[in-house]
């Protein structure tokens, strides 16, 4: 295992919200450095040694994102890089909805995807788009009756998250695939949280956009991809005009060092050293959940199975979510529901949409085990939770029936 500094700056605050960032790999850090330095050049300038070296790093990383998600090796063209997973996302739902709006106006989307997701779906219903969003079973995961029965002639795009960004589920992507593809409809996915954790594959999926993000997977903040399938050529129209960099779908001087930094840390998480860490975090995962859930009205959150290898979402029965968390932040990093618009004290979307009640929704735990968490540390972790929870409780406490999901 690498040897990572990240997580020394604050030794007594166990960092376990891998959903929202994972500090950079020191191994990432190390193959960016020259790209900031030495070899700084713009891949667009042929002139050249500059030029032509960042063009070549560029070109090899493209190389690296082609083959981790199955896509034609001959073409690697089909990788849009971005500044994330949110400008993926945009550029895969507006980009589509505009090139194809003569075909039809319609999408399908889930209740439970991320915000950058659900906020460009709302957006394009500004514009006259219509949406459906998919209700999740109690377990999270799509029912494909469902995703069939909504698909009408108008319909040009279905996007299905690979992997849920507050309670790890993975919803059939194959499957999705395949139905979408019978019914000529294009398939989108946000892989944001999937990446170098389950396999993906756009040519058994058929997947025809993908959106990918580094800082999920020890990679650097700032840098993405879109995979967008060239064969059947799938259209797309730009939403950042300028240069004509990436076909001229997303133009703007390339960022070398951190579309260097992002393969990097795709190559290190698919290689057998990190895999095998992968099942090392699902037993720590295991662990942890196997010692809260003896202190009663624990409820797991999402499938039991069909999730990330280190995800673990609970709700806690009988306390205040915010007194929850507050009695936690010193010393166990993790949140309730998403990091994302920060401040927001709203309950999860994602919860809800499993039938969760507000109050069992909002004192959620959402826990991510990472690349560098030791046993040590979630025995630690074991200990000040079942110690918060058995103080807010106050002694009377008794689990409650929960009632099944009422569709
Ligand atoms: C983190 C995340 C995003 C946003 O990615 P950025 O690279 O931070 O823009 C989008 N979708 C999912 C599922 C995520 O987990």
């Amino acid at each position: 295992m690498a040897n990572n500094t990240a997580n020394n700056t604050h030794s007594q605050l166990i960092y376990l919200d891998g959903h929202a960032t994972t500090p950079l790999d020191a191994r990432v850090l190390n193959a960016m450095l020259p790209y900031l330095t030495e070899q700084f050049g713009n891949s667009s300038s042929q002139s050249h040694r500059y030029g032509w070296e960042a063009a070549a790093a560029v070109k090899q990383a493209r190389q690296v994102l082609s083959n981790a998600i199955g896509a034609s090796s001959d073409d690697p063209s089909e990788i849009i890089f971005t500044s994330g997973a949110t400008e993926a996302n945009n550029l895969a739902l507006k980009g589509i909805a505009e090139a194809y709006f003569q075909k039809g106006r319609h999408l399908i989307t889930l209740q439970t995807e991320h915000s950058a997701v659900l906020e460009p779906c709302r957006y394009l219903e500004r514009l006259g788009f219509e949406v459906t969003y998919l209700p999740v079973q109690p377990d999270g995961l799509l029912d494909i009756h469902l995703l069939a029965e909504a698909i009408r002639p108008e319909t040009v795009l279905v996007s299905v998250m690979a992997a849920n960004s507050e309670i790890g589920v993975l919803q059939p992507l194959g499957e999705i695939g395949a139905l979408c593809r019978e019914r000529g409809v294009l398939f989108h996915t946000d892989a944001a949280q999937a990446i170098g954790k389950i396999p993906l594959d756009v040519q058994a999926m058929s997947i025809d956009l993908m959106s990918l993000t580094a800082h999920k997977l020890y990679g650097p903040k700032g840098v993405g991809a879109l995979y967008v399938r060239r064969r059947p050529r799938v259209q797309l129209a730009a939403q950042l005009h300028g240069g004509g960099q990436e076909q001229g779908l997303r133009s703007g001087t390339l960022a070398t060092h951190q579309i260097v930094g992002f393969a990097r840390a795709v190559e290190l998480a698919d290689s057998p050293e990190e895999q095998e860490g992968l099942a090392h975090q699902r037993q720590l995962r295991d662990r942890l959940w196997s010692a809260l859930a003896p202190l009663g009205g624990i409820h797991l959150n999402g499938h039991p199975t069909q999730r990330l290898p280190g995800s673990l979402n609970v709700s806690v029965e009988g306390v205040d979510g915010a007194a929850l968390l507050l009695s936690l932040r010193s010393q166990v990093a993790v949140s309730s529901g998403s990091a994302c618009g920060s401040g927001k004290t709203a309950p999860s979307h994602v919860l809800l949409a499993l039938g969760r009640d507000r109050a069992l929704a909002a004192a959620s735990l959402r826990f991510c085990v990472g690349r560098f968490n030791t046993e040590a540390e979630i025995d630690q972790v074991i200990d000040q939770i079942s110690v918060t929870i058995r103080a807010l409780r106050l002694g009377d406490f008794k689990p409650r029936e929960i009632k099944p999901k009422q569709d």
